[in-house]
């Protein structure tokens, strides 16, 4: 089996040769970090998005969705506290003047502990056989222990030193693990200090009356301005959530592993507005419900767990990951974080209007405290695509490369062919796409042997190939294909419907959650 760095090679190029994701501006040697999504990649993220937007809104009788301004006030931004504290902590190493996230430094070394971890797992679960209990050799095992241990107490360490903002605790402990400088190997480290990750820009024509501005660094806060005027239009009662997707720029320190971390990228966030006290009771009720609907979409029960934060955020009271295990390990896919009353006081008091909500029951205001769901939706296309990516060695000795895409989210549903390009049969196959197109995206493919064709939708991550013969003439009967099995079936034209929505359907799908 290929190694994780291979893996995740193979997905960046696969993803670039099968039209799914290109590097920004690739003509001009490309825009570090920004990226974008082609024919096939538009799609999938599009479907992406239609999932969550349909499990979030239209499912729930409570939360509404809205689209607010890339722009905000500029105040928006002090309010939030974005302008003073979004910011990460960077070190410089002297050697290879390559920057460095000085807390990710910390984390990586951690990775390298827990993959020893994981090998010692690995071998006793080899010298045990069936008699494993993986549970009862993680909590009992000495040298585990000890591993976990060491791991414990540095991220205790980082995050109690990056709460107090002790800076140069944080360069001491990267001094005493003795990290090195993954390129240059030194340890010739220059202090740790904060960046702020927010674009500016400017609104206005003249340089004297333009006003800064700054690009949203999360779709967040257009939610908190709207909260009054969307509870007063929707009469919504608490507890009640406002949904929304869209765009964020960051100005990432280190932008690396392709669309993980980007520059410019995109949300999917969900304000929940509850009353004060019932935080916990919702924090658990979101971290359930998330988790759900990503594991109905198949990709692996194994391959998801939570991560409690140490460190949290100014405006949290608790706040996990939910991590995905991407082809360079376990890292964070979605968060929870129960937000209290942080923002909406905020914006109080820095706009000077009233942000509260009238109880009808207790006959009392109060300002709702809010639980937050917020997943990056490039990220999410990342742990789908890497995680469908696959090589299947077959009976014959062969091997094909397949996308194994959740039917439910694939760009193109069915593929669909004429045999041979004569005898009336491509006539037959482009009447199947007129009559399929109403309701699904398809693709119409002629050229080369039907062979070809197959492997070349398997790798396009197509679920279904119709293949129109001689046969369709006399029994208005076709082929087709399952892009997992391989499975091949005579149906009747007029099922095809029925067959593809039925695997393809959200409803299908959500149903599992
Ligand atoms: P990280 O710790 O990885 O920087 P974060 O904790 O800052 O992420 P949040 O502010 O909680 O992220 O944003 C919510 C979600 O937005 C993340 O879970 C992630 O999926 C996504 N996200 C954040 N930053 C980026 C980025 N630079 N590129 C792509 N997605 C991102």
């Amino acid at each position: 089996m290929a190694n994780n760095d291979d893996q995740f090679k193979k997905v960046i190029s696969h993803a670039k040769e099968y039209g799914y994701v290109f590097q920004s501006s690739e003509i001009y040697d490309g825009l570090s970090a920004v990226y974008d999504y082609a024919q096939n990649g538009a799609e999938l993220k599009k479907n992406i998005r239609d999932y969550w937007w349909k499990a979030m809104v239209q499912m729930n009788d409570n939360i509404v969705g809205i689209d607010a301004a890339i722009f905000m006030h500029p105040t928006t931004w002090k309010a939030s506290g974005h302008v003073d504290a979004f910011s990460d902590p960077l070190i410089d190493n002297k050697d290879s003047k390559k920057r460095y996230r000085a807390d990710v430094l910390v984390e990586d070394y951690c990775a390298k502990i827990e993959a020893k971890i994981d090998k010692e797992v690995a071998k006793a679960e080899k010298r045990f056989g069936d008699a494993f209990n993986k549970q009862e050799f993680i909590s009992t095992n000495p040298r585990v222990l000890g591993y976990q241990e060491k791991i414990d107490t540095i991220l205790k360490r980082l995050g109690k030193s990056l709460e107090a903002e002790d800076l140069a605790d944080v360069k001491a402990l990267i001094e005493e693990l003795e990290i090195a400088c993954p390129l240059s190997g030194s340890r010739n480290w220059t202090d740790v200090k904060q960046f702020n990750l927010m674009f500016g820009t400017k609104l206005g024509a003249s340089a004297e009356t333009a006003m800064d501005l700054y690009l949203r660094p999360e779709t967040a806060q257009g939610i908190f301005v709207n909260f009054l005027n969307v509870q007063k239009t929707g009469r919504m009662k608490i507890p009640f959530g406002i949904a929304q997707t869209g765009k964020a720029f960051r100005n990432e320190i280190v932008a690396r592993q392709f669309i993980f971390r980007m520059r410019e990228f995109e949300q999917m966030e969900m304000q929940f507005f509850i009353k004060p006290g019932t935080q916990k009771e919702w924090f658990d009720y979101w971290k359930e419900t998330r988790l759900k609907w990503h594991k109905s979409l198949g990709l692996g029960e194994d391959n998801y767990r939570f991560h409690d934060h140490e460190k949290l955020a100014h405006y949290a009271d608790a706040a996990t990951d939910i991590e995905f295990k991407f082809p360079f390990g376990f890292k964070e896919l979605e968060g929870i974080h129960s937000r209290t009353d942080f923002d909406l006081k905020q914006h109080e008091e820095f706009s000077g209007k009233k942000l509260q909500y009238f109880d009808h029951e207790d006959n009392a205001s109060y300002t709702p405290y809010v639980l937050e769901t917020s997943i990056g939706l490039d990220r999410m296309f990342l742990a789908v695509f890497s995680n469908a990516l696959m090589d299947e060695t077959l009976e014959d000795g062969s091997v094909r490369t397949v996308l194994k895409l959740p039917a439910v989210l694939a760009p193109v549903k069915a593929a669909v062919f004429p045999l041979v390009k004569k005898d009336g049969l491509p006539e037959i196959a482009k009447q199947i796409i007129e009559d399929l197109k109403w309701d699904f995206n398809v693709f119409y493919d002629e050229k080369d042997a039907v062979g070809k064709r197959y492997r070349r939708q398997d790798a396009n991550g197509t679920p279904f190939c119709i293949t129109v013969d001689h046969e369709t003439i006399e029994t208005n009967t076709v082929t087709i294909r399952h892009r997992d099995t391989m499975e091949q079936k005579r149906v009747a034209i007029s099922e095809l419907k029925d067959i593809i929505k039925k695997e393809v359907d959200v409803k299908e799908w959500l149903m599992k959650m």
